[in-house]
């Protein structure tokens, strides 16, 4: 199936749902980008700083560059202006600094909370509890430059589809409960980020 053919189909999937594609261009060349981006797709995340900052200097304009994947604190500078959403903020400090780096550019900066909800320990990610006691924190309630839109998880790696359901369905429960309260002015649980190439279908129906 062609590039174009093969986006078409999952954006067929996703419509009549609130569901986005974001279109995980790392380590694809710019060349593959920019005919993905011709065939309508306008959203793509990449892992890397590096080469988030080198595709988004060749390709057009208009393109929403997400950073999906672990994210180093002293990096958030270089994606600070442009980038459309961060995907993984697994930890207070990481939020601190993109609260620090929002701050300089007077940008506040849009973000996903990562959940730890995979079995495997090597996921990186907040635990419930930990999610629950930064939130209450004097120090998160005195950020200014961070906009917080949801919540972030990764299944785990399993063949066990029920794993991968549940993991999924907690999460949603999670953030239909965090949707419901009131955290801070900054904080709006709009965006839930999860499903990969292996099961975007089962985060679907979540
Ligand atoms: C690569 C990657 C994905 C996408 O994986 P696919 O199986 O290619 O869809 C999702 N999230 C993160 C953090 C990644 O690094």
């Amino acid at each position: 199936m062609s590039l174009a053919n093969n986006l078409e189909a999952v954006r067929q999937q996703l419509a009549g749902t609130p569901a986005r594609l974001v279109a995980v261009s790392k380590t694809k060349p710019a060349s593959l980008v920019l005919e993905a981006y011709e065939s309508g797709q306008r959203i793509f995340g990449e892992n890397k700083v590096q080469e988030l900052c080198d595709k988004r200097e060749q390709l057009p304009p208009d393109i929403e560059w997400h950073m999906i994947g672990h994210l180093q604190s002293n990096k958030v500078k270089y994606i600070a202006p442009f980038v459309s959403l961060i995907h993984g903020v697994d930890s207070f400090k990481l939020l601190r600094e993109i609260d620090k780096q929002g701050k300089k550019i007077n940008r506040p900066l849009p973000c996903l909370l990562q959940m730890h909800i995979a079995q495997e320990e090597t996921k990186f990610g907040f635990s419930e509890a930990e999610l629950m006691d930064t939130l209450a924190s004097a120090d998160f309630q005195s950020l200014t430059h961070v906009h917080v839109m949801g919540l972030m998880g990764m299944a785990s790696l399993t063949d066990d589809k029920s794993q991968i359901q549940r993991e999924f369905s907690g999460l949603r429960a999670l953030f239909e409960r965090l949707a419901a309260a009131r955290i801070a002015d900054f904080v709006q649980m709009k965006e839930l980020s999860m499903g990969m190439s292996s099961d975007y279908r089962m985060a679907l129906e979540e």
